[in-house]
């Protein structure tokens, strides 16, 4: 990727994020002023690198300007790189003079009317008049490639153009349009700089435009054409004056850039908004005919939903806010029906497609293992107990999700469930998502059953310490093993060949579990941990490995209801909303970044005490690698710097799982003080001597990201502290980053974590192997519950869908729902 094609994205995604000058690490201005050298390089064609240089990104202010003004110059620098393109796909295009070329595609341009066209939604893009291959490959990295993927771009926002005033009427400040003359434009310069100025008029009176560092359009108002002009009215030396507005020549088509609400679409490099908006234009007039309504007219009309094709047209050119808002229900609502329609559908498989295991409940193993436990239950740990033995009785296989806080005792309770798969003669699994974690439940659970009067027993002569044998519990051996992908191949061979026997009771590990060559005698229970880390597909996996086992997956990230609806909607949910007494509440503090000697001062002392230290490197979005670089670049400058008499560590997602694993090991064993660690520390690592999280860069994390790494610490007797330092101390981090300080209780934070950064950012769709939500706000809770009663009902009156007028629905299922379910 050449800079000019990193500056086009990085432009691109600061539009995306709404102008906070958030694109770049440092800022725009540091990031134009370093690169704008090697950005020249690139430029061959001279007068490009006149107008380029006419820019002056070198000398940006851009962190010092408002939001408008910030939207104007980022307009102003993709106008240069869309004559940029230009210029390229001429010189490649075309051999024709460019006088001529212009004569070409304007008639192209006025044969192309709207029309119904023929071809399928599952046509390529480039059936679209002035798609070519080179845009077709642009709009493929926003995942558009056929029509139908077309109809379905949706646009991020609308601008509102639709005050249409005469120009007499304009007042300064707001967006309004006017339908005008245009009297002359000319190139002009401002400052040192061209542009185009025009003049138009209405019968009110007469205006001034300016387009600043746009000089080629001024060729594109010739002298009495009518142009609508949409944009922000400013004032300039008294006079009013349109500054780089919309505008459109009134050639009797429909207006798609002014004088309506505008859509306004993700934009990737080399897509630029007006193209854009002609394109989607000629898709919706050509092909939205050929949608078929899914939606039962019965569920439409009862929801008052608008017919589908209409959606579509009115979500990306709406009448108005009101229709822009109707479209964007229905639309919601079809993600959000399918999606429940997906889940209880599988929820419903798997409990009814093949019988489950009815476990007897033999309460005197349960009670013999409770009375010999240093601690009794919480009494949230004995309800969740009890919800979970009631589906373990039943004939059908439990799926349950089990939210609780780290530390809330999860485990013990999980452990219980897997006495009673044993007791009943079955197997049982323990996944954990990394080798550390499988070998902290390993030795917890050893821990447990050695505390609860089993006498541990290595299981035969010669066998390394990763399976051990308790008799003396129940009334045969238990056997539980440990299996990693780190044990050497004679050893997996080994535990292959025992669990494939039904020796092995309790297998503990991590993925390497569900892998092909490991096959159970009789499964019965399966517990995932740290579900996040987990799709569907993989429980999915694992339950053809047995006879279907009850299914219970365990998360430390608490999930808000209606989240838990949709992205677990085919689980059934138990909370242990209770800490076991005693623990100490992390005491947190966040401090301006000016503090950030101090709080490493902190840290020296805390480890001087013998106590150990994280510090999380500012979280990188969207780049895995730029993280691990910074991580690297942090952890050689505190191990330099600022201890360079301590043990520090580094942990980032770039390095192979086998040094991740090591790294972990040593810090947990008390071999290192210091852990630098990207984000990927987060999940459940017990280091009992680590009594300072400490977090740079606090802003750029949710707060149920930072909850989580707070969990990190505070396992000890010692009190424990977390520290957050923001990158930028604004108002609004200082508002929410306070919440830390007071709110110590996971779901809360949750809560309030969907609340203001919206449920995209909160927890990814994509790992959980749902069907991505383009439209639907998990927030909107009415919508939500709707989707969800009437799929409900739907497959109470049609339990498969078999009935003619949900053929259409069923079609539409199979697509979104590709793998997992059986339609037919
Ligand atoms: P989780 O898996 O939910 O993070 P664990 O099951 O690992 O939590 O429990 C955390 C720690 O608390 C363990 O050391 C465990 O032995 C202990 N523990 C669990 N339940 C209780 C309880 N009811 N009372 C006191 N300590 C408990
Ligand atoms: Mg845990």
């Amino acid at each position: 990727m050449t800079t000019i094609d990193s500056l086009g994205d990085i432009l691109e995604l600061e539009c995306k994020r709404g102008y906070g000058n958030k694109a770049v690490i440092g800022g725009l201005d540091k990031y134009l002023h370093r690169q704008v050298g090697r950005i020249r390089q690139d430029i061959a064609n001279p007068l490009l690198l006149v107008s380029f240089d006419q820019l002056n990104l070198a000398n940006s202010n851009y962190d010092s300007w408002d939001m408008d003004k910030r939207q104007k110059w980022i307009m102003s620098v993709f106008g240069w790189l869309d004559e940029l393109e230009k210029a390229k796909q001429d010189t490649l295009a075309s051999p024709l003079p460019s006088r001529e070329r212009n004569k070409v595609t304007m008639t192209v341009v006025s044969r192309s009317h709207p029309q119904k066209q023929s071809g399928g939604l599952s046509s390529p893009i480039t059936v679209i008049s002035g798609i070519t291959p080179r845009v077709a490959a642009k709009f493929a990295k926003l995942g558009v490639r056929t029509i139908n993927d077309l109809l379905y771009f949706f646009p991020r926002r609308y601008i509102d153009y639709s005050q249409r005033k005469f120009i007499a009427e304009l007042e300064e400040g707001k967006e309004q349009t006017v339908v005008a003359t245009v009297w002359q434009a000319t190139v002009v310069t401002f400052g040192n700089r061209p542009g185009t100025e025009a003049i138009i008029g209405d019968e009110t009176g007469n205006i001034r435009v300016v387009w600043f560092n746009q000089p080629y359009l001024a060729k594109n108002f010739p002298t009495n054409a009518r142009v609508v002009v949409s944009g922000t009215v400013g004032m300039f030396k008294g006079q009013k004056v349109f500054e780089s507005p919309e505008w459109e020549l009134l050639k009797g088509e429909e207006l798609i850039h002014t004088g309506r609400l505008i859509p306004i679409y993700p934009l990737t490099q080399g897509l630029y908004p007006r193209q854009v908006r002609r394109w989607t234009k000629q898709a919706i007039d050509g092909y939205t005919w050929q949608l078929e309504d899914f939606l039962p007219s019965e569920i439409r009309a009862r929801c008052q939903l608008l017919p589908l094709q209409e959606a579509i047209g009115q979500i990306n050119y709406p009448d108005g806010q009101l229709m822009a808002e109707r479209a964007s229900d229905r639309l919601a609502f079809d993600e959000l029906f399918l999606l429940q329609l997906g889940v209880l559908a599988r929820k419903r498989e798997w409990q009814e497609g093949q019988p489950g295991n009815a476990f007897r409940i033999y309460h005197e193993v349960i009670d013999k293992f409770l009375d010999c436990l240093p601690f009794a239950l919480t009494r949230a740990q004995e309800r969740v107990l009890e919800e979970i033995l009631a589906d373990l009785k039943q004939p059908k296989a439990m799926s349950r999700l089990l939210q609780g806080e780290v530390g809330s005792g999860k485990t013990v309770v999980a452990t219980i469930a897997l006495l009673i798969a044993v007791a009943n003669g079955y197997q049982g699994v323990l996944m954990a998502p990394t080798e550390v974690l499988a070998e902290q439940h390993f030795s917890s659970i050893c821990d447990y059953l050695s505390k609860a009067g089993a006498q541990p027993s290595l299981s035969s002569p010669g066998q390394g310490s990763n399976i051990m044998c308790y008799t003396g519990f129940l009334t045969r051996p238990l056997t539980v093993a440990l299996l990693v992908g780190s044990l050497k191949e004679s050893e997996k061979e080994d535990l292959h060949h025992r669990i494939r026997r039904g020796e092995i009771d309790i297998s503990i590990g991590t993925h390497a579990l569900i892998q092909r060559e490991v096959e159970f005698q009789h499964l019965g229970l399966a517990v995932i941990d740290e579900q996040q880390r987990f799709g569907v597909l993989q429980r999915q996996e694992l339950r053809q490995k047995g006879f279907n086992p009850h299914v219970l997956v365990m998360t430390a990230t608490p999930i808000p209801r209606t989240m838990a609806l949709t992205l677990y909607g085919d689980l059934d949910l138990s909370v242990i909303d209770e800490l076991p007494p005693g623990r100490h509440e992390v005491k947190t503090e966040c401090l301006g970044p000016q503090y950030v000697e101090k709080a490493y001062a902190f840290l020296r002392r805390q480890v001087s005490n013998g106590q150990q230290a994280f510090i999380i490197c500012p979280l990188i979005e969207e780049s895995e690698a730029l993280e691990a670089k910074a991580a690297t670049s942090e952890y050689e400058y505190l191990s330099k710097e600022v201890f360079p008499d301590l043990r520090l560590g580094l942990l980032h997602g770039r390095m192979p799982p086998s040094d991740k694993e090591e790294v972990m090991r040593c810090f947990r064993a008390g071999q290192l003080d210091i852990l630098v660690s990207t984000s990927v520390v987060e999940v459940g690592i017990d280091v009992p001597r680590a009594t300072v999280m400490l977090i740079e860069g606090a802003d750029h994390f949710g707060l149920s990201q930072l909850h989580q790494f707070r969990g990190r610490v505070g396992r000890d007797k010692e009190q424990s502290y977390c520290l957050l330092i923001p990158e930028k101390f604004s108002p609004e981090a200082r508002e929410r980053l306070q919440l830390m300080e007071r709110i110590h209780d996971g779901f809360a934070l949750a809560e309030k974590d969907l609340e203001l950064r919206g449920p995209g950012e909160f927890f990814g769709t994509h790992q959980s192997g749902l069907p991505e939500l383009k439209i639907a706000k998990l927030s909107n809770l009415d919508l939500l519950e709707m989707a969800r009663q009437e799929a409900m009902t739907l497959f109470q009156s049609d339990h498969g869908l078999e009935r003619e007028e949900h053929r259409s629905l069923k079609r539409r299922l199979s697509h979104v729902w590709p793998s997992y379910i059986e339609w037919s």
